[in-house]
């Protein structure tokens, strides 16, 4: 009998287990993806990933059509579509690999459950991770909390198991119906605002092995230094390669090994971090909407519907916050370090709750990941496992000044401040007149003024998080 290999967040054919053990199993294989809006709910992917998919399904599609299977597209509740398929093409088996959103693993397990009471047989396979949140115990024998000790435990387990190869056959089974991709309408199209996406990502595994191999060569050395630099390419650029599993973390652990050894490390601690949200998300299902330390529940949180439209638009007049937030809208991306800075801007600038940050990524982020993104917020709002403490409120020209030194990365993102030298571009708000004149920059007209003043609200945010801490 045919067997169901289930897709999901493991887009690759490479190090991909479920695939792996299809193939070994001999049978017909059904290859099959879900587009599954129902069971994610209010977490259905947001509109940047939505056109990320379309061109990782394009890119799957083309390379299982070369083992001479067929990506079979359907959309609906995941468990319909399975059962719909089941009887059509007689399957025996259903295998996957794990997701570990909230929602995903309570559909998956019900999944597993009503199949196997009809007598099929159903396997699922970590491809996602490099150790399974289960096996990761403190010595209570519950979830880490903290994230040294965490990946101090990691590393001392000896590191993952080494990478499968892509299966170099596959059994295909009959191809039932598919839907087609294009009807899907997953890019968009009036207005298409993804012009900048096209401009700055190539999707799909084969694009994402070759940033890995180019970043594993020739940046991974430096990784330690460059990394916080915005002007300059010091990262990987591997989130959404990683989220949408066109590369597994296992072959990036393997690769920067093989090339670094140690040297490696302070980049295998941010795919740490990764690990840590996922395992946090696991043992916290609450995690994108409530903060972890319950005592923020009782935090007041402004309405501020003019500052909110001014940091999504990136014009709040703070040009490393107005870089990152223009960044992510034109790239579907943005430097962790802007991320940390713009996010602290919202929440501790502008009391504006955490959730609606998030939310703002979660649409418009090609990377955008629920562990990951709920993680980092609360990590910067200071309520999560292992956060940044209250009182920390980044300064966003002193962040500038120091890890954008010449204005790079500002220049890059909002032209109106080009003409600026690297003595102004963080503070135009300070420069002389006449060098504003020069520089083509019309304070209020061209380029806004700051909307809150830095010391002013980093004071109002250090009373309002003192509160919370007495409660
Ligand atoms: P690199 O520095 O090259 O790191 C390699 C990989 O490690 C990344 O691809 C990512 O998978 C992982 N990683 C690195 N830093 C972190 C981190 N702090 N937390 C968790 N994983 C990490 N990352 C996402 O993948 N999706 C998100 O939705 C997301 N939202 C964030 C929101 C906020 C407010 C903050 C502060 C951080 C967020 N991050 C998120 C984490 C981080 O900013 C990105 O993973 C990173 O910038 C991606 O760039 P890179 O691939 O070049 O990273």
């Amino acid at each position: 009998a045919p067997l169901i290999l289930w897709f999901r967040n493991d887009l690759r054919l490479d190090d991909n287990p479920a695939l792996d053990a299809a193939a070994r199993s001999g049978a017909p294989v059904v290859a099959l993806y879900v587009l599954d809006d129902e069971s994610a709910g209010r977490w259905r992917m947001g509109a940047a990933s939505r056109w990320w998919l379309h061109h990782s399904l394009a890119a799957l599609a083309a390379d299982l059509g070369r083992l001479g299977v067929s990506l079979i597209l359907r959309r609906g509740r995941a468990e319909f579509v399975l059962e719909g398929l089941i009887e059509e093409t007689g399957a025996g088996a259903v295998y996957w690999n794990r997701l570990y959103e909230p929602w995903a693993m309570r559909r998956d397990s019900e999944i597993k459950a009503s199949l196997r009471a009809l007598g099929l047989t159903v396997e699922s396979f970590n491809g996602a991770l490099l150790f399974e949140p289960a096996h990761m115990r403190n010595k209570q024998g519950e979830t880490f909390k903290v994230f040294s000790p965490f990946w101090r435990a990691c590393l001392a387990s000896g590191g993952p198991p080494p990478p499968l190869p892509a299966p170099k056959k596959l059994a295909a089974a009959r191809a039932p119906e598919s839907d087609a991709l294009d009807d899907w309408r997953l890019p968009p199209t009036k207005p298409d605002w993804a012009q900048g996406l096209r401009e700055t990502w190539r999707v799909g595994e084969k694009a994402a092995r070759a940033r890995l191999s180019e970043f594993a060569k020739d940046r991974l050395r430096d990784y330690k230094t460059a990394r916080d630099f915005m002007g300059e390419e010091g990262t990987s650029r591997l989130s959404p390669h990683l989220h949408f599993g066109e590369v597994s973390p296992r072959r990036v652990w393997a690769e920067a090994t093989s090339q670094a050894g140690e040297a490696g490390l302070p980049f295998l601690r941010e795919l740490g971090w990764r690990e840590f949200c996922h395992h946090l998300l696991v043992a916290f299902p609450e995690m994108p909407d409530r903060g972890l330390d319950k005592r923020f529940d009782a935090f007041s949180w402004r309405d501020d519907p003019a500052a909110l439209a001014a940091w999504r638009k990136g014009v709040t007049g703070y040009p490393l916050v107005d870089a990152g937030m223009r960044q992510l809208w034109l790239t579907g991306y943005m430097h962790n370090r802007a991320r940390m800075v713009a996010a602290s801007f919202l929440i501790k600038h502008l009391l504006i709750p955490w959730q609606i940050g998030e939310r703002w990524f979660w649409d418009t982020l090609v990377d955008a990941d629920l562990a990951n993104n709920s993680g980092g917020w609360q990590w910067v709002a200071g309520c999560g496992a292992d956060a940044a403490p209250y009182f920390r409120v980044f300064n966003p020209v002193l962040q500038g000044e120091k890890f954008d030194p010449y204005g790079d990365y500002v220049r890059r993102y909002v032209p109106e401040l080009a003409g600026l030298d690297a003595r102004w571009i963080h503070r135009p708000w300070e420069a002389p007149a006449d060098v504003l004149g020069q520089a083509g920059v019309r304070l209020g007209e061209s380029y806004p003024r700051p909307i809150v003043d830095h010391a002013e609200a980093r004071a109002r945010a250090l009373a309002a998080f003192e509160d919370v801490r007495l409660n």
